[in-house]
């Protein structure tokens, strides 16, 4: 199994993932052809106009035949089908990896159509993303400098990792491997929480019937704080589902660290808020540097 460039890359979900992996991969001149094939006609044909594909097929299992990597982009929730349809049309050697933003459940929906202990599916995830979506949202640039985690499987082959691996370096990210499980507690706490905070925090402001112009008054603390709550409900609804237990444990840590904070205000205790706000400062200010 070659590791450089391949012949066929099939793109299933052109939207702002799919759709700028195809983009960086064709600039990178990594594969000579993209097929992209999706729920959506419209969509695909737009993905043909923009340039992000070359051709598609409305059909999944008619698309994947002869690809040499098929790569999933679509909602967690539509996993699943998508991988009976590419079972139904895809040759042993085709090499299946996804892009989904929780990796068990991506895992268990593969092993009940693949069978248990298939090697060619490469579980990953992009560390990449804007709040907005659609095929008219992908740019070529999305992946540059970023990091791709891929969770691989003991069933899962040396050489599926490394053909999925060129991919995403091509597209000019780097790759680092990990358990699923490591992986959907920690994007739980730094990819998932953040998100069921800013969806909160602007329904909760939003509720509140007494201050009804409260937004002209925002400013741009609130629009930092809240920018990801634009982003596709449906998306974060399945990516909340599918790593429930992981995210629904951050949030009982995350409820005691604002007990803390509520228990310090009614205490008076500013010292105690230096105290949680210093250190807070200091992680964020070295990981913004
Ligand atoms: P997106 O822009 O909304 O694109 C999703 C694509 O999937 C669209 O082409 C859509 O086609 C297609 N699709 C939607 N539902 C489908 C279904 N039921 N069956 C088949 N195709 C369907 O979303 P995205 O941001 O690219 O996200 C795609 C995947 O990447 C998700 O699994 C997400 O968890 C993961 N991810 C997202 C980010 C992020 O920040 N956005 C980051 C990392 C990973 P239509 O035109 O028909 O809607």
């Amino acid at each position: 199994m070659s590791t450089s460039g391949v012949d066929t890359v099939c793109v299933i979900g052109t939207g702002l993932i799919g759709g700028s992996l195809a983009l960086a991969l064709k600039r990178a001149g990594f594969c000579r052809q993209i097929i992209g094939a999706g729920r959506t006609e419209q969509t695909l044909i737009r993905a043909v106009e923009l340039g992000v594909i070359d051709s598609y097929d409305t059909q999944i299992a008619n698309a994947v035949v002869g690809a040499d990597i098929v790569v999933v982009c679509v909602p967690l929730g539509a996993m699943h089908a998508a991988f009976e349809q590419i079972n139904a049309g895809k040759d042993q050697d085709i090499v299946v990896t996804d892009a989904g933003s929780a990796k068990q459940s991506v895992i268990r929906d593969a092993e009940s159509i693949f069978g248990a202990g298939y090697p060619n599916f490469v579980p990953g995830h992009p560390i990449a993303g804007t709040e907005r979506s659609g095929v008219g949202a992908a740019f070529a640039e999305l992946y540059r400098q970023r990091r791709v985690i891929l969770t691989p499987t003991e069933d899962t082959s040396t050489a599926a990792v490394d053909r999925v691996r060129a991919m995403w370096e091509a597209a000019g990210a780097s790759v680092d491997t990990m358990s699923a499980e490591h992986h959907d507690l920690v994007l739980a706490g730094t990819s998932h929480l953040p998100h069921l905070l800013a969806f909160g925090l602007v329904d909760c402001l939003n509720n509140l019937e007494d201050i009804d112009e409260i937004f002209c008054f925002a400013a741009g603390g609130f629009r930092d704080f809240t920018r990801i709550a634009s982003s596709d409900p449906v998306m974060w609804r399945d990516i909340c589902l599918s790593n429930r237990e992981q995210v629904m444990a951050m949030m009982k840590r995350y409820r005691d660290e604002m007990e803390k904070m509520y228990r310090a205000l009614e205490e008076y205790d500013g010292e105690k808020l230096k105290e949680v706000f210093e250190r807070a400062k200091r992680v964020r200010d070295a990981f913004c540097g």
